[in-house]
């Protein structure tokens, strides 16, 4: 155990929300059941069934109250996944049996639904797929909450009577718990366990509070009102630190408060370089909910809709009328700015349980994206059509992923035409001048960049995959993260050749994979020429900073030397060197 007496401690997590913070600690130990097996007398079995009953009633009330107030203080998708927690809790398979249990074994309603939700808990924890691992965090909370209620405890952790600031730290902190945190008195929070896309990471970031997990033991190490500061840029919890650590990270909270005013000062400005040339700087989302953060964080619209998220985490694929309505809104929101669909880009790392993909050896370079698309023309047509239907309500263009060659566009573009014959015949008004693009991502169409330009509208590099296929290194395998580098020569040189077809034929090349949101690299994506760069919404304002600082001609004599250096490290350390000269506040406030 800690002491304040005792000097400065560090552990070390995973970041998962920016932001330093500090302060007094909150240990939150989720209540520990004490569930044994009591035999109840025949004529209590209706009771303890009715309460069983009721305690659902008023668990569903508490994440119906749970789901409003997150819809209402963040965005609708942080909501939906409630959705989940809400489905299990109506799941008549599981009820029934618990009340079987009730019934056949004369027991309480606490130990017939602990017993049949453990079952469950460890049979879906052996499952390998993405979609039950998620299904058993909802199951455990879920379960969590009801036996709370079985047990009357008012409410596990009350954190809505919190009087004064603190940093919470648990073991693990639920989704549903996340949500009800109030930012005026939560100023971070630590776990030991969980990930960087766990849902409570997500939420983390979209209520902005720092966070760190995976800090192994903090919750059994640290005390109630023991001092820390926790470094959501880092990944660090300093108990008890040293003046000396205060004052470093007092400077840096002054520099990241001073950095924030300035980027809010041009939040709603114009992406331009010091000599005058305009960027179009757009915005990666995932579904409809993310609008508002597109507007928030000053993008002139999307880059990129990752369309098969809405395929993600639903029994169901949206069929053609769900995505109409889905790409409809957002396009209709965003008007007048470009938004710029993606078709499908299913398979790779992104598994969808309701589609049945088999597992393959190389799933990367398997079936996946445009190439599962042209096998199911069926589904493809769905989304063309929405697609093509949605354009008649906005400024919508399209872009096809993972185009390796020729037959695969002409293919795609030929559905297409039939789509459009199909609306007309059907009266359906869409865009008759829809204008498609094709994602850079394979160096096969890097390659043929001079082919491909005489047939699409732009181009948008995918810089994610042109980087892992490039120099074949998994961009989600750890060991060889080394290798994934994106000042390698080979990658640089593909970026200047999609440049330079592109203007060739008169068309415009976007960077929309994660380097176009690094500001550190930003400078040298426009020196190479890249027209738009689109990034995830909350980094925006910083890129938006980073161009208007920068001078084209300077830019351009950092692509030269790019170009002719054959050294990653080198390229990469001239980068950090011109961007922290050219904008040093961006990179004041990180440690
Ligand atoms: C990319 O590959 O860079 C890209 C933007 O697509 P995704 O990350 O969805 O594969
Ligand atoms: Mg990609």
């Amino acid at each position: 155990m800690s002491s304040p007496t005792k000097g400065e401690k560090v552990f070390r997590g995973t970041a998962v929300s920016a932001g330093v913070c500090r302060g007094k600690i909150l240990v939150l130990h989720r209540a520990r059941h004490i569930i044994t097996q009591r035999e109840i007398a025949e004529t209590e079995i209706p009771d303890e069934v009715k309460r069983f009953e009721q305690v659902l009633v008023q668990t569903r009330k508490q994440i119906n109250e749970i789901q409003r107030r997150v819809v209402q203080n963040m965005s609708g998708s942080e909501g939906d996944i409630f959705d989940a927690h809400l489905l299990m809790l109506e799941d008549r398979v599981v009820i029934d049996e618990v009340i079987r249990t009730i019934r056949d074994k004369k027991t309480t309603a606490d130990f017939a639904f602990h017993t049949v939700t453990d079952r469950y808990i460890a049979a879906m924890s052996k499952e390998k797929d993405e979609f039950f691992r998620e299904r058993v965090d909802v199951l455990r909370d879920l379960a969590g909450r009801v036996l709370d209620n079985l047990f009357e405890v008012k409410d596990a952790f009350d954190l809505k009577h919190l009087t004064e600031p603190c940093i919470l730290v648990s073991h693990d902190l639920s989704p549903s718990t996340t949500a009800q945190l109030d930012k005026k008195f939560v100023l971070g929070f630590a776990t030991d366990i969980g990930g960087k896309s766990s849902h409570t990471a997500i939420m983390a970031r979209s209520l902005d509070i720092p966070a760190v997990v995976g800090l192994q033991t903090i919750s059994d190490e640290l005390e109630n009102g023991d001092y820390v500061l926790l470094d959501g840029y880092n990944g660090t919890v300093v108990i008890n630190p040293t003046d000396k650590t205060l004052f470093e990270y007092g400077q840096l909270e002054k520099n990241k408060a001073s950095l924030d005013l300035k980027l809010a000062e041009i939040l709603q400005q114009p992406a331009i370089t010091l000599d005058g040339k305009t960027i179009q700087l757009s915005a990666n989302i995932e579904d409809q909910h993310d609008v508002e953060a597109v507007l928030a964080h000053g993008a002139e619209g999307v880059g990129l809709f990752r369309t098969e998220f809405l395929f993600l985490n639903h029994e169901k694929p949206p069929g053609e009328e769900d995505q109409y309505q889905v790409y409809r809104q957002v396009a209709a929101a965003l008007k007048p700015h470009s938004v710029i669909i993606r078709t499908l880009d299913l398979g790779g790392d992104k598994f969808v349980s309701n589609l049945q993909l088999a597992q393959e050896m190389n799933p990367f370079l398997g079936w996946r994206a445009i190439r599962f698309c042209l096998a199911q023309p069926e589904l493809f047509r769905a989304q063309l059509r929405a697609i093509l239907r949605a354009s008649a309500e906005g400024n919508i263009k399209m872009m096809y992923p993972m185009i390796s060659g020729l037959d695969e566009l002409n293919q795609a573009n030929a559905l297409v035409e039939k789509c459009k014959v199909e609306l007309r015949a059907e009266k359906i008004p869409f865009d008759e001048n829809l204008e498609i693009g094709v994602m850079i991502e394979i160096p096969s169409a890097a390659l043929i960049a001079d082919a491909l330009a005489k047939r699409a509208k732009f181009f948008s590099i995918g810089s994610n995959d042109l980087i892992q296929y490039t120099l074949a290194a998994d961009r989600t395998n750890e060991k060889v993260s080394h290798l994934y580098e994106p000042t390698h020569p080979a990658i640089i040189r593909f970026i200047k050749m999609t440049v330079d077809a592109a203007h060739a034929h008169g068309i415009w090349t976007g960077v929309c994979g994660e380097i176009g949101g690094d500001a550190v690299l930003v400078p040298l994506l426009i020196g190479l020429g890249v027209d738009e760069l689109s990034a995830a919404p909350p980094v925006i304002p910083e890129v938006k900073y980073m161009i208007r600082r920068v001078k084209m001609s300077e830019a351009q004599a950092l692509a030269e030397f790019a170009l002719q250096c054959e050294s990653p490290t080198e390229i990469y350390a001239r980068c950090v060197e011109f961007a922290r000269q050219t904008a040093p506040s961006l990179f004041e406030s990180k440690a």
